[in-house]
């Protein structure tokens, strides 16, 4: 990691607490390590990217249907499944400082950290156990899902049978998934809580070549034109034989330029051809017929699935990285999220420009507030609030001023391009909700 990458950590870290996206977990008790809770803006981001997701995955698609499972699963799953098995990364300690590290993240055979000698590879087991019921013996063992996919292979049966769907199709869900990982680290990249999005995209075995190359596509537009995130800070890496899984038949991940990653790009998101791996898997442990009738051929397959597995902490972390930069303007530096308006928390702040004209203003935050998340703030120069919205990634502000009075209009001021144009107030949701949609217009003046 460079100087000028550890910095940009260290400074988005900061503003995710000061402006109340990230704090750590249990702060006033010491903190719990790579434990996250979301404030008031990260909450809505997170919200933002979540609906981003669940729209482009299943709302707009006719072929693709949403779940959502239990969180402690049936251990059989996890049996069938071959987590219980093989769930295990190996580590290493170091015998110097005692730092923990996946085998596999450590280059060479001395400790990253301060190049003490290391323990042997030793097995860690990576799901997190839970007892159900009152009784504490090994029967009323449980597990905390430590991926959203498995519940969806088994409820395969029951989706199906409900909405009586033909091949191809796809099962899509998302939310919380726990693994207890050797090292948590960089921040909300790899914690040991975390939320996965996912799908599982089902269809005959010979055109899944066709559809993974398909979802690997779809899946980096989403990131490109949903999400805003630069082409260049993307990129495609395709699985080498040594670390595809035995039953996969390809798996490339789609990275992004994270600072703090050793060769300057971490996995943002895999995508895998699974074969009919887990299918056959679920049917040999649970006995059931997990089959589909191909309607072409009457027979009965199993089929194959493409798999789209996406974390959303990382996908925030690459979101905010992406968005943050810092600008000279007359001497002095400003700092921006360029947050793209589809995922900003505020959509826009209402400002009065002096406290006389506070009660007007209001009632223009009080005429927006059903349509958008909007913030009224009153509070300093009106210079300091622009900057606070600017860090915020608020992409307008809009000023109620002396003349307002007057002229019962106000300004919208774009945060990217400065740029500002006069409203009546009349007008004001239209043109909000215009801007809001399409974005700033070139023509507009300031731009
Ligand atoms: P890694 O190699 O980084 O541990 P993985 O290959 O084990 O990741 P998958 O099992 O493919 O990850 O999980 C799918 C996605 O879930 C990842 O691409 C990532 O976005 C997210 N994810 C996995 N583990 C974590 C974690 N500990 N914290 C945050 N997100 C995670």
């Amino acid at each position: 990691m460079t100087e000028v990458d550890t910095d940009l950590m260290k400074k988005l870290v900061s503003l995710c607490k000061r402006l109340g996206f990230v704090y750590q977990s249990g702060e006033i008790y010491g903190g719990l390590q790579s434990s996250w809770d979301y404030g008031p803006l990260g909450v809505e981001l997170k919200k933002n990217i979540e609906n981003s997701w669940w729209d482009f995955t299943v709302r707009t698609r006719t072929n693709v249907v949403g779940m959502d499972s239990a969180i402690i699963t049936h251990p059989d799953v996890w049996k069938a499944s071959g987590h219980l098995s093989h769930f295990h990364d190996p580590m290493v300690d170091c015998l110097q400082c005692k730092s923990r590290f996946r085998q596999d993240h450590v280059e060479g055979d001395v400790c990253p950290e301060c190049g003490g000698e290391l323990t042997e590879p030793r097995e860690f087991g990576l799901m997190l156990k839970t007892q159900m019921g009152a009784l504490e013996n090994d029967s009323a063992t449980v597990y905390l899902r430590p991926e959203t996919c498995q519940p969806i292979f088994v409820n395969f049966k029951n989706v199906v049978n409900a909405l009586r769907l033909r091949l191809p199709f796809g099962i899509a869900q998302m939310g919380k998934a726990f693994r207890n990982e050797i090292t948590a680290r960089n921040f909300i990249f790899r914690s040991r809580e975390f939320e996965q999005m996912e799908m599982e995209f089902f269809c005959l075995p010979e055109e899944s070549g066709t559809w993974f190359t398909y979802w690997l596509e779809e899946r980096m537009a989403w990131y490109t034109d949903r999400l805003g995130i630069l082409r260049d800070n993307l990129r495609f890496r395709e699985h080498d034989d040594s670390e595809l899984a035995h039953y996969a038949d390809g798996c490339t991940d789609i990275e992004y330029r994270f600072p703090f990653a050793t060769d300057g790009w971490g996995e943002l998101e895999g995508v895998a051809n699974r074969t009919d791996f887990d299918l056959t898997a679920h049917m040999e442990q649970s006995g059931q017929d997990l089959s589909f009738q191909n309607q072409v051929e009457n027979t009965k397959i199993v089929p194959y699935v493409i798999e789209t597995s996406g974390g959303l902490g990382r996908t925030l972390l690459a979101v905010l990285l992406d968005a943050y930069r810092e600008e000279e303007i007359e001497g002095r530096t400003r700092v921006v999220l360029g947050l793209h308006r589809d995922l900003a928390p505020i959509k826009a702040a209402i400002l009065p420009l002096s406290k006389k004209l506070s009660e007007n203003a209001a009632k223009v935050e009080e005429l927006l507030r059903p349509h958008f998340p909007v913030r009224f703030d009153v509070t300093g120069s009106i210079g300091k609030r622009y900057r606070r919205m600017d860090e915020a990634g608020t992409p307008y502000c809009i000023t109620y001023d002396f003349e307002s009075l007057e002229d019962n209009s106000v300004t919208i001021r774009e945060r990217d391009s400065l740029g500002q144009v006069r409203v009546p107030i009349d007008s004001l949701v239209n043109e909000m909700t215009k801007l809001l949609r399409d974005g700033w217009p070139a023509e507009n003046p300031g731009t």
